[in-house]
């Protein structure tokens, strides 16, 4: 079944990767992949890419390819022999030439006060002194160091700068290959999505990924200049206390929703599935907050790219999804903020007293559409035609939104009716537009009769 709430989002890799899991997985609903590029090299991710284009050339769905950059995530350096036996209790240098080896910019960064955090958290160290070259602290368990594994801290600032070489050869490489979706990770500010947009271009979509401090103290600006946002919550759990999540995913939602734009909730949503054939009870509780809480997206990230069950982990997601569609839709608590959102309510309010299923927004840069989606009852379908590739890709991330690519508005709103009448065989719809083309200008609600 399509799923046309709350869309999902896949992360390819070695366990999905092949052309028949893929197309089972566009066959199930999915029309966002997402490719980690901190994995694998781009020859591997251009053969995926060439799969994903060929599935879409047969299902003759449009699918969205998300290229996931590395950013300036923080890694410890090379151990002696690639690995390094940790032991509960014992202490460990970190430090240029320490036990563990890390960059003078990592150490300075590094607080006394709170415990280091490496390969994501499954080790922890209790600093106990700094010296002038390392920091020196207990192991509070035991594990298998590998080099190059990530380092995190509550609190922590991130010393490198955006874009890194990586990730400007990545955006080389998505452009090369036609592709400019893009998630930038580790953001800290609407100036470095700005930069970012000036090397990918005007007409890329940027994803940004809120998963450090300075992205969540400059939360607002970032997702201004952005056109979706990600709570990375991977990260974002490291890089302060856990308990924070929640609230801030709530917050988040909330926030992006009031500058619409689609956000997606990121990792752990089906992690048990990464070795087991069904989910938790707390990974369905967890998707159900998010749907309830307004979330355009869920992201699988280790589910599909790695797990033991992909097709199964995607199938999951999307009953969740389509149980709990129904029961938590928000458009009874969404608040009304502006003649805008007023006009998104009365449009909803006239589908629902009229008993029409069918609404279309014509829109420039999506805004009023993301707007009416979160008023948005599940049974009625509320297809977007959009003239420009770039927003009809940000359709694609919005809750209950189908999009339509629709470049030729020639007369206007009789073409529009007329593609409508041919495309979906319907004759009443609610249709809310402005002027074509134009950005901010929709004014008009109306009951065609196709
Ligand atoms: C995250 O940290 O939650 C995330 C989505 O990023 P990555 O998977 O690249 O670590």
């Amino acid at each position: 079944m399509v799923n046309r709430t709350v869309k999902t989002v896949v992360t390819i890799g070695p366990a999905s990767e092949s052309y028949s899991t893929i197309k089972k997985m566009v066959m199930e609903g999915v029309r966002i992949f997402r490719l980690n590029l901190s994995h694998s090299d781009l020859r591997w991710h251009k053969e995926i890419i060439d799969k994903i284009k060929s599935v879409e050339k047969v299902t003759k769905e449009k699918i969205v390819i998300i290229l996931d950059l590395p950013g300036p995530k923080l890694r410890i350096g090379k151990l002696d022999g690639d690995k390094l036996e940790i032991k509960q209790g014992k202490i460990y240098t970190l430090g240029l030439n320490g036990d563990i080896p890390i960059s003078r910019e990592i150490l300075n960064t590094l607080s006394i006060k709170e415990n280091i955090k490496l390969s994501d958290g499954k080790l922890e160290l209790k600093p106990i002194k700094r010296d002038k070259d390392c920091i020196s602290a207990k192991a509070m368990n035991s594990y298998t160091l590998l080099s190059e594994q990530s380092i995190n801290q509550n609190g922590l600032r991130y010393p490198s700068k955006y874009p890194t070489k990586n990730d400007v050869n990545a955006i080389k490489f998505g452009l090369k290959n036609n592709l400019n979706t893009f998630a930038l990770s580790f953001i800290s500010s609407a100036d470095d999505v700005k930069k970012m947009r000036k090397i990918a271009g005007e007409d890329s979509v940027l994803i940004s990924k809120i998963e450090r401090k300075e992205g969540v103290d400059n939360f607002k600006e970032i997702v201004d200049a952005s056109d979706i946002v990600m709570i990375a919550r991977g990260d974002l759990g490291l890089n302060m206390d856990i308990s924070n999540v929640p609230k801030l995913q709530e917050k988040f939602i909330n926030e992006a929703h009031q500058l619409r734009k689609p956000v997606i909730v990121a990792t752990q949503v089906l992690e048990s599935m990464v070795s087991s054939s069904i989910p938790t009870r707390a990974e369905a509780d967890d998707v159900f907050t998010a749907v309830e809480e307004g979330t355009d997206a869920l992201m699988l990230s280790e589910e599909t790219a790695i797990g033991a069950y992909p097709l199964k982990a995607v199938k999951t997601l999307t009953h969740l999804i389509d149980t709990f569609k129904t029961e938590v839709m928000r458009k009874a608590v969404y608040i009304i903020r502006s003649e805008d959102d007023a006009l998104a309510d009365v449009a909803v309010k006239l589908a629902e007293s009229t008993n029409i299923r069918n609404m279309m927004i014509v829109t420039a840069d999506g805004a009023s559409a993301f707007r009416l989606s979160r008023y948005f009852d599940s049974d009625i379908r509320l297809f977007a035609l959009t003239p420009r590739v770039d927003t009809f890709k940000k359709l694609m991330f919005g809750r209950s939104i189908e999009p339509f690519l629709y470049r030729d508005l020639n007369s206007g709103i009789e073409d529009v009716k007329k593609y409508l009448r041919n495309k979906f065989k319907t004759r009443k719809s609610i249709l809310v537009s402005g002027v074509f083309g134009k950005a901010g200008s929709t004014t008009k609600i109306e009951i065609v009769d196709l």
